[in-house]
């Protein structure tokens, strides 16, 4: 059969803990994959490394003040490579035609932009950043279709989805999802347990090595929240048909129930590569490093129902979820503001809910049709949330 075509791709969020995954599923493929272009928000010298060793012709650096440094260090280290500052830059390289994949894995609200834009100029969307289809998941997904742009889910959760889903013909055939979530590094916790944690135990999580971020949203449970929101939008699933089941193994990523009665489970080791090779090579299966699963030696796969009074994000989530219009974006951003705050030391873990929950009453939702009115939505969460943050440290 003939080789298949050298695909270019695009890395956003290069110098991430998914960039280095994806970066290292490229590097032992290079007769099929090449990192055509990397891009970063701000750590410049992070991003010289990293093109060092994977030769890109583009360098992109989201802050426009890095520059200078960006452009100094790839000349210092004798690269070709070419630098580019600013977040226009990074929508610009997210459309243009030199790469045929990106892989969006900027975190937080700040991927919307690029991602639109690759999906817009119908690219293979790899995508991990969950909050740009949490904050305009209507959009992003009517805008790829119209481009032809396929997206392929990196999520563990959603991959499974996803390769459990090419089973049969139609979705119609599904019943219902079930996702799988670790429960975090507080499982088994009562709310009263979780007053004094600090940032460095929510961030140590037991399964699974990630960003700071989507860690902490991991311990509150809101990154099941977002993964409820994100299936909704990838496949099409009213909530109802969304399930959330705790498995502390961490070992099924997720599981598909269809109607005759079969269910169907996606396994494998905790190892993001893994979903990376999917996506990067789909519908083709290359090798990534990740070994193979041994159950025997596994022994055994538990599975709970979450305890929705001592993580009440989850709930908050479904709620915004149900909702609709700008409800999940409201959530996602008043989110983003607490869990900085908490990453900070500014508040406690607790007022991550509390801080989210006072967002969503206080902003009603309202219709979502535009990118505008979902941006103003997401702007009016952050003022109010950082408003309510200012009054209880005050307070504190
Ligand atoms: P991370 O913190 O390790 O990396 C974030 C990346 O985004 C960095 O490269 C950073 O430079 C870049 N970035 C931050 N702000 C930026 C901005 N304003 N403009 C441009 N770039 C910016 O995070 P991560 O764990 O790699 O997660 C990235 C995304 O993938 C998140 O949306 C997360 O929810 C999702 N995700 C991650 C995992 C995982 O295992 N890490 C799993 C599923 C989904
Ligand atoms: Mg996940």
């Amino acid at each position: 059969s003939p080789a298949p075509a050298l695909r270019q791709v695009a890395v956003f969020g290069a110098t991430g803990s998914i960039g280095a995954s994806a970066l290292d599923v490229i590097a032992r493929h290079p007769d099929r994959l090449r990192a055509r272009v990397l891009a970063a928000g701000s750590n410049v010298a992070a991003l010289v490394a990293l093109c060092v060793r994977h030769r890109p012709d583009d360098a992109v650096i989201a802050d426009p003040a890095g520059f200078a440094a960006l452009r100094d260090g790839l000349r210092a280290v004798g690269l070709p490579t070419r630098a580019h500052a600013g977040p226009e830059a990074l929508e610009a390289f997210a459309a243009a035609p030199e790469c045929d994949t990106v892989v969006a894995a900027i975190v937080g609200a700040a991927g919307l932009p690029s991602t639109l834009a690759a999906a817009r100029a119908g690219k293979r969307l790899l995508l991990a950043n969950k909050e740009s289809l949490v904050l305009a998941g209507e959009l992003l997904m009517r805008h790829a279709q119209a481009a032809g742009s396929e997206i392929i889910p990196i999520d563990s959760e959603h991959s499974a989805i996803f390769q459990c889903l090419r089973s049969c013909d139609a979705s119609r055939g599904v019943r219902r999802v079930i996702l799988t979530a670790s429960g975090g590094p507080f499982r088994g916790r009562s709310r009263a347990e979780l007053a004094d944690v600090t940032p460095a135990q929510a961030v140590a999580h037991p399964k699974w090595s990630m960003g700071p971020k989507i860690s902490v949203d991991s311990a509150t449970l809101m990154n099941k929240g977002l993964e409820v929101i994100e299936a909704h939008h990838l496949f099409g699933l009213e909530a109802e048909r969304i399930g959330v089941w705790v498995h502390p193994q961490s070992l099924v990523h997720s599981l598909v129930e269809f109607v005759d009665g079969s269910t169907l489970a996606q396994m494998g080791l905790p190892d993001m590569r893994t979903t990376l090779a999917v996506g990067l090579a789909w519908p083709e299966r290359v090798d990534s490093g990740v070994a193979g699963l041994d159950l025997l030696q596994q022994g055994r796969l538990d599975f709970e129902a979450p305890d929705l009074t001592a993580f009440p994000c989850l709930a908050l989530a479904w709620e915004a979820m149900r909702a609709g219009g700008t409800a999940p974006a409201i959530l996602n951003a008043a989110n983003e503001v607490a869990v900085d705050a908490f990453l900070a030391g500014k508040i406690a873990f607790l007022a991550i809910p509390a801080l989210v929950q006072h967002a969503l009453s206080t902003l009603p939702s309202t219709n979502a049709d535009t990118l505008e009115a979902l941006l103003a939505a997401d702007a009016d969460a952050r003022r109010i949330t950082a408003a309510a943050l200012t009054r209880q440290t005050a307070h504190a």
